[in-house]
This record gives structure tokens, C-alpha cells and sequence, in this order.
């Protein structure tokens, strides 16, 4: 394929940010249509969440086999999973691997940040420039920058007069961090929280958990894969992954084929619920009745058998109490547990209610909450979540045409197309941008990556210079989504315990549907009609202007 575009030659076709799962995946498209490309990372190697997020106890929550790259039939052959829910270690590996296999990193900048991106009208191109001083020029812009990557700092006074060990999960420093012997606090019980809890408990001499909402967490039922296990996997690809691109969130399960029925009785609501939670992950979810995230009398029954599990599980009635969700199942992201529940039966674990009694300040030797109640540690943990979806978009100084940023036009909410692409922003494409389907990432990346291909050959085709998606085209994917979440009323729930679906959860971000709730099925579809309808919605120019 020739070099894109006419006029002033760019420094490179394409610059893509971010060197996780998603960048890299875009890497090797763009290699294939021949373009030349920079990437830029700000760690010091490949792996994005997985290269950050190294606190203990963290790995997956989708099994490994499909939170994997899907591209290359080898790959899939030669890589060896050694659990369901793979450590971050194993991801971390497995994506230098992907680096390494596919000669990539000899277009990575490592270390660096893009801290500016700004189109120009004269030429058409956009430049980038980076902390270390750099300017470069490219036709095509493509942030991979994650949609977890911007944490939320504490925003405790007094935390750096804390005189002891104090950490943020998704910084978490490369070195073993030794809690033997340790009072340790941990805020937060997101879905990293839940992971680390059962990890530190094991270790510390005691450990002090600070919840402000619990939530609903589902066993994982990790294991290890043996050999026949892992050669079943491998023979099986191709059916899993025609599967899961069927399946509304990605994974290769069957639907329940059931919906909430007034006639079904008690017993047999229990039996497959009860199914549903041995079979561990996310089944549970997607695989006991197809509308608990729609029918709120069938999100009733998902609900309070859980509640009943929390009970059964945590022997202090006050703490299993405190424990129990009262806001509907899946109104937030239903982190998976391993032992997170049992944990708190352990001698040396207790938990804070900080929703009741919330934290004032750090103090030089703890925590102190606004009843004036302190509680001493020698470590403090937050885990605290991210500025989801657009954090990393309005970070850095990212404009398009007339010089509009992306802070500027996201400040009343997302406006996207397709969760890919921004009027006014031209040949700039986001992958796990917002709006963008809620379901198994790697999954949406891979087919969101093979669109974003699919139309660069075409403008390299059509002698296509600028593309952009059309006013209409954007108002009305922001009126799919919407309309998507008004028929969820338990996702919408979220809205009142600060979920991170809808920018609740951080102070001063406007809530605004930051996901497209179709399904990553009927997503797919999306993307196929739009491409086979010459990218119906894209506004194109030629150097002619035509
Ligand atoms: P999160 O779900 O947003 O949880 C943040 C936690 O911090 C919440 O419990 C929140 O309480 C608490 N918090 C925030 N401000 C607080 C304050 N002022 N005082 C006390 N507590 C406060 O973040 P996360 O746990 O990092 O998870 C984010 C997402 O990352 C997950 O939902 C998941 O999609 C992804 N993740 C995935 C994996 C995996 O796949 N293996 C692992 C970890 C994370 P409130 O609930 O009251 O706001």
C-alpha cells in the first residue's frame, strides 16, 4: 500500500499513544498496511494495565483464553496459559511477548508522554509532541491510552504528613512491598480492592478495610490449566471465537435462554442461580437469565441471592451486613473474588464503614474519620479507581479543528461516533474510547482496530485526505447509547453509588453514558454496516476538496 495522503509529508503515517493491549494490536494493523508508525509508552515497557496495575493479587476476570490478542493463528498455538484468570506477571509476559514476536518494538518511544496533540488545518497533519521535547508529525492519530489509566489521587488532606508506607494500586512499585508485621489500611473495594484485600490479609498482622459502597463480587473459581486442558483450548479457538463475537459481552458462553418468568418457581430461581455462581467469572452474570440487566424483577432475583451468599459466607452478622449491596446487582462493574467474602472471617481483618463515618484526614500516623475516630497504620493502600474512559483524552492538550479541545467539547459529556472517532477531530481514531462497548476488551479492541484498518486502506485507496465524522452521525450514536441505557434501569442504578460507567465516580466529572450498553455483538455489527456502506457517517475530503 503507497504512503497516505498528499501534500506535506507527515514524520510518520501514523502515531499511535499507549502500548497496552489495544496499542499494540494497532501496531501490527498498521504494519500490515505497510504505514509507517511511532508509538509512544509512557512506561518503561509494553502492557498498559498490565505494565501499571502490579499490586498484589491482581490478574484477569476474563479467562485467559479470550483476554487474549486474536490476530495471529501462531500465537494463539505456541502461547501457554498456565491459569483461567491469568496474574498480571503472566499478562505482563505474554504481552512483551507479543512485542517481541511481531518485532514491534522498534517503533516504540518508551518513557515518554505525549503531552500535546494538535491538528493542523494548513497541512492536515497532527503534531504531537511529547515531555521529552519532541514534535513529530503524522496523517493519522490513534490513542490507545486505556480507558482505566488516569487514577483518582486521594483527595485526603494531610496525606503527606503520613509518616508511614503509603500506595496507589495502579502505581504500585516494581519491588515486593513487605506487609509482615504490618497494620495495613486499604480504602476502596472496587474490583482492584477486592483483588489485593485476600492477598495483604494473608500477610499483614492486620488489615483495615475502608468501605464507602460494597459491592456484589462473584467467586472467580481460578484453576490452574493442565495440559490436556490447555491443548483443548488451543484445538478450540476458532469455535471460541466465532462464539464470543455472537455473544453480547464477548465471551464464548451460551444464553441462558431464559427470562424472568412470574410461573417459574422458587426452587427452580435458586437452582440456576446457584449453577450460575459455581461455575464461576462472569456466568453468574451472563449465563443464568438473559435479561437481569434489563428486567429489574430478574435483577431482583440476582440481587438477593447474593445478598443471602454474603450472609452465609461472613460469620459477623454486623459485618456480612455491611457488606450486602443494597443498590441493584451489576449497578456497578461486579468485581470476581477469590475468597474476598471469606477473608473477612479472618482474625486479624475488619472493616470500616466510611460512607457512615467518612474520612476526614490522614494523619501522621493513620486515618482519621469525621466522627474524629482514628484508626493507626503503618500502610495505607488506595484503591480508589480511575478518571474512566476520558481521563486520559483530557489530560494531555489534544485539539482539533479551530483549535478545539477535547476538554472543551467533552466538558457537557462525550460526543463520539461509534466511540472511535470526534467531529472536529479530523484522521483521529480512540480505541476503548468512550462509548465504545461495555463487555470483554480485548475482544472490542480487536474488532475495533480491524475497522479503524479497514477504513485507513480505504482513504488510502480513495486518495482520501481527511476524514471526520459528521455532526449527525455523532448526535445520534450519543442517542443510541443513551437510549441503550434507559432500557438497563439496574446499570442506571449506578448513577447513585458513583459508578464508573457513568462518570459518577469522580467529584466535579458530569455523569454522561460513557458506554454503548448493546452489546459488543450488535456492536460488531455496527461497525460491518458502517464499513460496507462506504463509512456511512464519515465526512470525507479528497485534496481536491471534493
Ligand atoms: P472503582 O471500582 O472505581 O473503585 C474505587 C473504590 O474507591 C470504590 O470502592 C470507591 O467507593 C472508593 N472510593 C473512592 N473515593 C473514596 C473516598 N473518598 N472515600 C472512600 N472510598 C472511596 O475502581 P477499581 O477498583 O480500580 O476498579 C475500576 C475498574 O477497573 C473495575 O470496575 C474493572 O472494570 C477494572 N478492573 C479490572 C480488573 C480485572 O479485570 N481483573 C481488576 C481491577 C480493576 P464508592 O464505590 O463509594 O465510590
Amino acid at each position: 500500500m503507497t504512503a497516505h495522503g498528499n501534500g506535506t509529508r507527515p514524520d510518520f503515517d501514523a502515531v499511535v499513544i499507549g502500548m497496552g493491549f489495544g496499542g499494540l494490536r494497532m501496531l501490527w494493523e498498521l504494519h500490515q498496511l505497510g504505514l509507517s508508525v511511532r508509538a509512544y509508552e509512557r512506561g518503561s515497557d509494553v502492557g498498559g494495565t498490565w505494565y501499571w496495575n502490579r499490586y498484589p493479587g491482581a490478574r484477569t476476570d476474563s479467562e485467559a483464553w479470550v483476554y487474549c490478542m486474536f490476530f495471529d493463528e501462531k500465537l494463539k498455538q505456541e502461547w501457554d496459559w498456565p491459569e483461567r484468570f491469568p496474574k498480571q506477571p503472566d499478562m505482563e509476559r505474554y504481552l512483551q511477548h507479543v512485542a517481541d514476536r511481531f518485532d514491534m518494538r522498534r517503533d516504540i518511544r518508551f518513557e515518554t508522554v505525549v503531552t500535546s496533540a494538535v491538528y493542523q488545518e494548513g497541512t492536515g497533519l497532527w503534531e504531537v509532541g511529547t515531555d521529552r521535547g519532541e514534535t513529530v508529525t503524522c496523517r493519522y492519530l490513534i490513542s490507545a491510552t486505556g480507558l482505566l489509566h488516569v487514577a483518582y489521587e486521594p483527595p485526603f488532606p494531610g496525606l503527606e504528613s503520613f509518616e508511614g508506607e503509603s500506595y496507589l494500586t495502579s502505581r504500585w512499585p516494581k519491588e515486593p512491598v513487605d506487609f509482615a508485621g504490618k497494620r495495613v489500611a486499604v480504602v476502596g473495594t472496587g474490583a482492584t480492592a477486592v483483588q489485593v484485600i485476600p492477598e495483604v490479609a494473608r500477610e499483614a498482622e492486620h488489615l483495615r478495610v475502608f468501605q464507602r459502597t460494597p459491592n456484589y463480587v462473584l467467586p472467580s473459581r481460578n484453576h490452574a490449566l493442565e495440559k490436556a486442558q490447555r491443548d483443548e483450548i488451543k484445538r478450540d479457538y476458532p469455535e471460541i471465537i466465532e462464539k464470543l463475537r455472537k455473544q453480547p459481552f464477548a465471551f464464548p458462553m451460551d444464553p441462558a435462554n431464559r427470562m424472568y418468568d412470574e410461573n417459574r418457581s422458587p426452587e427452580e430461581v435458586r437452582r440456576i442461580l446457584d449453577a450460575a455462581w459455581e461455575a464461576g467469572g462472569f456466568y453468574y452474570l451472563f449465563t443464568a437469565f438473559d435479561d437481569l440487566l434489563i428486567d429489574e424483577r430478574s435483577n431482583r432475583f440476582a440481587s438477593d441471592f447474593l445478598r443471602e451468599k454474603i450472609r452465609t459466607i461472613v460469620r459477623d452478622p454486623e459485618t456480612a451486613e455491611k457488606l450486602t449491596p443494597k443498590y441493584p446487582y451489576a449497578g456497578k462493574r461486579p468485581p470476581l473474588g477469590h475468597f474476598y467474602y471469606e477473608t473477612f472471617n479472618r482474625d486479624n481483618v475488619d472493616l470500616v464503614d466510611v460512607k457512615a463515618d467518612p474520612i476526614a484526614e490522614i494523619t501522621p500516623t493513620g486515618i482519621r474519620l469525621e466522627s474524629g475516630e482514628e484508626h493507626e497504620a503503618d500502610i495505607i493502600i488506595f484503591a480508589l479507581g480511575f478518571d474512566a474512559l476520558t481521563g486520559a483524552l483530557t489530560e494531555m492538550d489534544l485539539r482539533g479543528r479551530g483549535g478545539v479541545s477535547m476538554r472543551d467539547k467533552w466538558a457537557d459529556g462525550v460526543h463520539t461516533y461509534l466511540g472511535l472517532c470526534v467531529d472536529s477531530f479530523p484522521n483521529f481514531f480512540m480505541l476503548s474510547g468512550p462509548q465504545s462497548p461495555f463487555a470483554n476488551i480485548p475482544a472490542v479492541l480487536d474488532q475495533s482496530v480491524a475497522f479503524v484498518g479497514r477504513l485507513l486502506g480505504y482513504l488510502g485507496e480513495h486518495g482520501v485526505d481527511r476524514i471526520e465524522p459528521t455532526g449527525d452521525a455523532v448526535h445520534g450514536w450519543g442517542e443510541k447509547c443513551q437510549a441503550l441505557l434507559d432500557m438497563a434501569p439496574p446499570i442506571k442504578a449506578g448513577l447513585a453509588v458513583s459508578s464508573w460507567f457513568l462518570g459518577a465516580n469522580i467529584p466535579g466529572k458530569k455523569p454522561s453514558v460513557l458506554f454503548y450498553f448493546g452489546g459488543a455483538a450488535a456492536y460488531f455489527d455496527d461497525l460491518e454496516k458502517v464499513a460496507d456502506r462506504d463509512f456511512d457517517g464519515f465526512a470525507m475530503v479528497s485534496p481536491a476538496g471534493v
